[in-house]
């Protein structure tokens, strides 16, 4: 997941990835006032964490869709041994890369949607 805020300086749009979960979590093991460096105008900014927001990060795309690329012809090659001419096993088998692309994006989704429904303090 990534989080954004906007530099009070020059109104750039910053942004970090973090692996905290929802605001309660980042805010106590980083901060309730996070230092942030703006990287438009290296200005030095205290933002409150209320003040950022949550978006989806390309990272777990990229992780999901690697899985999902690379999976897919390792389990095709996988199932044609352990399951020779049954295709239905065969199909079943090379859905899991697809089933685990689609349950990370969903769990993504979820991370971000909570991030940014709950507020720390206000
Ligand atoms: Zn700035």
């Amino acid at each position: 997941m990534k989080v954004y805020w906007s530099c009070p300086t020059c109104k750039e749009e910053n942004s970090k990835n973090t692996f905290h979960t929802d605001r309660v979590e980042f805010a106590m093991r980083e901060g309730e006032i996070q230092k942030v460096k703006c990287v438009r105008c290296n200005k030095y900014a205290e933002i409150p964490v209320d003040d950022f927001y949550a978006q989806k990060s390309n990272l777990i795309a990229l992780i999901a869709g690697g899985i999902a690329l690379l999976g897919t012809p390792f389990i095709f090659y996988y199932s044609m041994y352990i399951a020779s001419e049954n295709y239905y096993i065969i199909g079943g088998y090379m859905l899991t890369p697809i089933v685990i692309y689609s349950i990370m994006m969903q769990q993504e989704n979820t991370r971000v949607t909570r991030f940014n429904f709950h507020k720390f303090k206000r």
